[in-house]
């Protein structure tokens, strides 16, 4: 099987957000950006409306940037659109995870960004996290909103749907749909109990160089 390697590390990445309740049934879907000698314009993706457990590894679709099939007998995601825009407007980013998680939606339906809470949050997002203009599932507006909400940070909120994550590896990109969700549920507990304090602007900015340091190593 070609890039059986890569089609596992989807595989297992699906399977790691079903496990940690991100998705629920065939919702969410991960994709990994693939080099094939000159090409540079393929990637890996979960196929569309498949259970986790009833797909293994050889079930992750390979596809073009032009949405062709390359390799793998299902259907891609219905989302596949939102990936290839992303790592086309990003050539930095090698890995997409979506998903549907309940404390990251909630904002999502609110339409309420998140600010910048916690010192954990803003290395590895790059600042406050937008909320995206409203896209339907599938089509080119929900893959341009996400691209606009995102510009140069690593994630958004995809209004009245879910969250999009971008990293530079399939594994950082799990582990930041896992920190997200994880500060937007203390933020939604914070707005309960009344005024969520920011963190100090000084301090906001020292984060965001750290951000911006750590992304250069990879352009
Ligand atoms: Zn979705």
């Amino acid at each position: 099987m070609p890039w059986h390697e890569e089609r596992t590390i989807v595989w297992e990445a699906y399977r790691e957000i079903l496990r940690k309740g991100l998705v629920a049934g065939a919702s969410g879907n991960v994709s990994l950006r693939l080099a094939e000698g000159s090409r540079t314009d393929l990637l890996a993706i979960t196929p569309s409306k498949r259970t986790l457990h009833s797909i293994n590894a050889e079930d992750i679709v390979v596809i073009d940037f032009a949405g062709n099939q390359v390799d793998g007998e299902l259907i891609p995601s219905i989302e596949s659109m939102m990936h290839i825009e992303i790592y086309k407007a990003r050539p930095e980013i090698h890995a997409v995870v979506h998903t549907h998680s309940i404390y990251a939606s909630s904002l999502a339906v609110a339409g309420i960004p998140l600010p910048p809470i916690l010192d954990e949050l803003i290395p590895y997002t790059g600042g406050e996290i937008r909320v995206a203009d409203y896209g339907f599932p599938s089509t080119d507006d929900l893959a341009r909103h996400a691209v606009e909400a995102l510009k140069d940070r690593r994630v958004a909120f995809l209004r009245n749907h879910g969250v999009v994550c971008a990293a530079q590896s399939v594994e950082a990109a799990v582990a930041l749909s896992e920190l997200v969700e994880r500060a937007a549920h203390i933020y939604v507990l914070a707005k309960l109990m009344g005024n969520p304090q920011m963190l100090p602007e000084g301090i906001i900015e020292v984060e965001k160089n750290i951000y911006r340091m750590m992304n250069s190593q990879f352009h």
